[in-house]
């Protein structure tokens, strides 16, 4: 599972995703997440750089997780489909979050994010308990979310699956990205957005189990997808999602460790 994180975090710099040591990868594991250390470059980060943090925020490793892993936890907390988490600075995705406005539904793969739009968490200071509530409230329904003047996160089943929302949802923001330029993109309506992922969920039934392997090379993941129904999460309305989002940071005591970098 260590490998599978930096093999993800390595992947996520060679699909051009994210460049340095911007962004962050997790996966659930025991009872708390796996996640990529702080600044430090993935090209050289070993599985003992992995530090496990325990759902009470407490860690153990020989390295200080990611500034971000507040979102990390309270988004494991909030949302038990999720598997794995991955945020970036991917280019597109944050020049659109630096205008602080969501995706509107401009292309119908936009629902293989769980509904009609992609939203923009509001901003907060990076590293904050602040910008974790913000996130989880703005993933609501929804297995990805801009980051206003920050960047991106998807979180998916396990890390393939991450790493080809993440790779989907930089192409849809390019995509979004170009259209605005020439012009006022034509926004499907909310029942076409239904269609989507009745058909989206009708599609999956078809396939055979194991497409979701973690195992394996994730830098070929965004070539493997195929919608799948509970799997892949995708309601089969165009209803919001199954968590409470939202409430899951509020009260919740400050863990003493890690602390921000
Ligand atoms: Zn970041």
């Amino acid at each position: 599972m260590r490998l599978g994180v930096i093999s993800a975090a390595r992947a996520m710099n060679a699909l051009g995703l994210n460049r340095g040591t911007a962004g962050n990868v997790s996966a659930r594991w025991r009872d708390g997440f796996l996640v990529t250390p702080t600044g430090m470059a993935y090209d050289e980060t070993l599985p003992d750089d992995i530090v496990f943090v325990r759902r009470d925020g407490s860690w153990r490793g020989a390295r200080r997780p990611s500034s971000e892993w507040r979102f990390h936890r309270d988004i494991y907390e909030a949302r038990e489909e999720a598997g794995a988490i991955l945020h970036a600075h991917s280019s597109f995705a944050t020049a659109l979050a630096c205008l602080r406005s969501g995706i509107p539904p401009f292309h119908y793969m936009i629902a293989r994010f769980g509904g009609g739009s992609i939203r923009c968490a509001d901003y907060a200071t990076f590293g904050t308990q602040e910008l974790s509530r913000n996130v989880v409230d703005a993933l609501e329904g929804r297995r990805a979310c801009l980051l206003a003047n920050h960047g991106m996160l998807v979180f998916g089943r396990g890390l393939r699956h991450a790493l080809d929302l993440a790779v989907e949802l930089e192409t849809l923001c390019e995509q979004y990205w170009r259209a605005r330029q020439i012009g006022e993109p034509v926004l499907l309506a909310d029942a076409e957005i239904g269609r989507v992922l009745e058909r989206f969920a009708d599609y999956g039934q078809q396939e055979t189990s194991g497409a979701d392997s973690d195992q394996g090379s994730p830098g070929r993941a965004e070539r493997r997808w195929r919608p799948r129904p509970g799997a892949d999460g995708v309601p089969s309305t165009g209803a919001g999602g199954t968590s409470p989002s939202g409430q899951s940071a509020e009260g919740r005591d400050e863990p003493r460790t890690p602390r921000n970098s």
